[in-house]
């Protein structure tokens, strides 16, 4: 089983690094990056050697991307808000606005 993918950054093997240096003298290249698999997960840093080299794949198919899982329509989430005195480490109090999620899930 391959224990690395290729870097899926479409300009990957242009940035100018010695660790993507490969080749004879005459002959030398910039090459993709390997990506080693430090994990079963299936995760994005599988598949890209950096943030920047992920930016770059996700700006060049943005339209395939989102085509994936269009939103439509906001999501909402149920909450209540609860405003709640609180002490600050100086002994100040203040009124704390809390957030809760309200889990309407009945099943
Ligand atoms: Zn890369």
């Amino acid at each position: 089983m391959s224990s690395f993918n290729w870097c899926h950054g479409p300009s990957c093997h242009k940035s100018h690094t010695q660790d993507r240096i490969r080749g004879v003298k005459g002959s030398k290249v910039l090459r993709t990056k390997k990506v080693q698999q430090y994990t079963q997960e299936d995760r994005m840093y599988n598949y890209f050697c950096s943030q920047g080299c992920y930016n770059d794949f996700a700006n060049k198919h943005v339209r395939e991307v989102i085509a994936i899982a269009p939103r439509t329509e906001a999501l909402e989430t149920p909450i209540d808000v609860v405003k709640e005195q609180a002490t600050s480490w100086s002994g100040h109090t203040y009124m704390e606005t809390k957030i809760i999620t309200v889990d309407n899930d009945v099943g």
